[in-house]
């Protein structure tokens, strides 16, 4: 099952040459979601050849940086005469003025537009194989981060084993696979257990959005596969991020250390910062004890199975 994030927007609230307002899209297999969607998104999508086939927006909150984009995409879907619907996700509460803002720029779509409320902690969306659950946030208005959540996989097959115990190749292979006992010829029956290893986790990949570092954050991503972090300013900003209600990189790498993740990459980059990034990959990576990384506008990267050789 490929997982793989393309970063499309990784500026902060004024967007650069560099780095656009934010976006983040999401791959899983045949499915396409996207988080974020700040003024400019359609186009980041075109550069980066998403394509507009998203099913999901889940917003993290209103701030125009993250939501402006919304109506030209919905106005562009809607002239390819989209016919599937479209489902964004948004902190609860704020559906009202969500559907306001897109009904003053691109009125009603032909297609359905439905707008879904989001609290701490609520399934949003249960798709075969991973979920993607809400949870609180810590910014100066309604918000939410988004974690999507795969479910455990079944144990290895230990395929050699079952031979040696006289299973023969066949379907009682994919029986014993899926859990059940078998019975051989000679009367002898061979558990699931004897031939099925441990379930093994599935992926975890969190986004914060814009937040203050939070523990709620380090519970959600305990050992995320992919923790996507404001990181908004450096340590020379470290007031001013508490007042604005963002994050340092020092912080987020500080969250992505206690929650254990596997990878951080910092997003919502100050534009102050611009040709400067390396200075937060630095400070995030001295307390998250590895490297973090500030992606660049279309930068893809693959999620593996943390048990993948
Ligand atoms: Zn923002
Ligand atoms: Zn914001």
């Amino acid at each position: 099952m490929s997982l793989r994030v393309t970063f499309l927007g990784t500026g902060g609230a004024v967007p650069t040459t560099q780095r656009n307002t934010s976006s983040v899209f999401c791959r899983r297999e045949g499915d396409r979601l996207l988080f974020d969607c700040g003024e400019g998104t359609q186009r980041q999508m075109m550069r980066f050849g998403t394509g507009f086939g998203v099913s999901h927006v889940f917003v993290t909150h209103l701030h125009g940086d993250h939501t402006l984009g919304l109506p030209g995409l919905i106005q562009t879907m809607d002239f390819n005469e989209r016919e599937a619907p479209l489902s964004i996700h948004t902190p609860r509460g704020a559906g009202a003025k969500l559907r306001a803002l897109i009904d003053a720029a691109a009125g009603r779509p032909s297609f359905p537009l439905r707008i879904r409320e989001v609290g701490d902690g609520d399934v949003t969306l249960e798709r075969p194989g991973y979920e993607i659950r809400g949870f609180e946030t810590d910014h100066d208005t309604r918000s939410v981060g988004y974690a999507l959540i795969e479910d455990e996989r079944k144990g290895r097959f230990d395929r050699g084993r079952a031979e040696e115990l006289g299973v023969p190749v066949g379907p009682k292979f994919q029986r014993l696979h899926a859990g059940e006992s078998v019975e051989l010829d000679d009367g002898t029956v061979i558990e699931p257990e004897q031939v099925v290893g441990d379930p093994r986790p599935g992926r975890t990949v969190v986004y914060t959005g814009d937040t203050r570092p939070t523990d709620r954050t380090v519970a959600v991503a305990e050992n995320a596969d992919l923790l996507i972090h404001d990181a908004t300013f450096g340590s020379d900003n470290e007031a001013r991020a508490g007042r604005t209600a963002h994050s340092t990189a020092a912080a987020a790498g500080e969250i992505g250390e206690r929650a254990g993740v596997e990878r951080l990459a910092l997003v919502h980059i100050s534009s102050r910062y611009a040709g400067n990034s390396g200075r937060l990959e630095r400070e995030a990576s001295e307390t998250f004890g590895k490297g973090a990384f500030v992606p660049d506008d279309g930068d893809t990267v693959s999620v593996p199975y943390p048990d993948a050789e």
